[in-house]
């Protein structure tokens, strides 16, 4: 970081946006540690919520089951106290530089969520949306994770029409309404082909109910052949415990 920008916008910890000492190359502050974001050692072996205890390993949660989800992956992080506020100023309060601090919170938290992909994939925005935020935060994320793992990000999806905003709405009716909301970019099919073997990442800031992650690999799939799907995400918002 160049020493008029250190003066200007001083590095702030991305938690409690406090300011750090110059030059400091840390993302989070003394006093602020991941430890309340962390999910337990028991984990869905589909979207990384937590299970209870006397699960055994390789058990599915009841969201899952309920929602009826099988795209694997990660979600690093609990989406509640700083960590929310942290996501929420990323995506709604125009702080696009966070992308870089959240990546490599991600790749430190969970290396092996990289392991074996070819690419990382975007959930995309539709271009209403973007116009009035300025960014995609998932496609800020992909290109900020690309520089810690060396992954290519692979910008394949697009939205092809505007949803209704997802949060206000129960989990039938946020399939429904993401139900065809993804198509392919003209040269995904040759994106694909140039990569080397291994997985599509897909990458997005929250896992909610995972229905966005569902519909993105369901448009995905006709183009994946022997490839696997998986998903990353900064966050997961449960019924219970996430929001505690
Ligand atoms: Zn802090
Ligand atoms: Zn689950």
């Amino acid at each position: 970081m160049s020493v008029l920008k250190n003066i200007l916008f001083p590095p702030r910890c991305l938690i409690c946006a406090q300011i750090l000492p110059p030059f400091s190359d840390a993302v989070l502050c003394a006093e602020c540690s991941l430890e309340p974001y962390r999910f337990g050692p028991n984990r869905c072996r589909i979207c990384s919520g937590p299970v209870p205890e006397d699960k055994a390993e390789g058990q599915v949660c009841a969201a899952c089951l309920m929602h009826g989800s099988t795209v694997p992956g990660r979600a690093m992080f609990r989406y509640t106290g700083g960590m929310r506020e942290a996501i929420h100023r990323f995506k709604y309060e125009d702080q696009a530089s966070y992308a870089q601090g959240f990546a490599r919170l991600a790749v430190e938290e969970d290396p092996t969520a990289f392991q074996h992909a070819a690419c990382l994939v975007p959930i995309p925005i539709h271009k209403s949306r973007l116009r009035t935020r300025g960014y995609n935060q998932a496609l800020l994320l992909a290109q900020a994770l690309s520089r810690e793992t060396g992954i290519p990000v692979a910008d394949i999806l697009c939205r092809d029409r505007a949803t209704a905003a997802q949060n206000q709405l129960s989990s039938h009716a946020r399939r429904e309404n993401l139900h065809g909301a993804f198509g392919m970019v003209k040269n995904a099919d040759s994106t694909l082909q140039e990569l080397p073997a291994g997985d599509l990442l897909l990458v997005d800031d929250i896992y909610t109910s995972g229905s966005t992650i569902e519909e993105a690999a369901r448009t995905l799939r006709p183009l994946a052949g022997e490839r696997k799907i998986r998903f990353c995400t900064l966050a997961l918002k449960t019924a219970a415990g996430g929001e505690a």
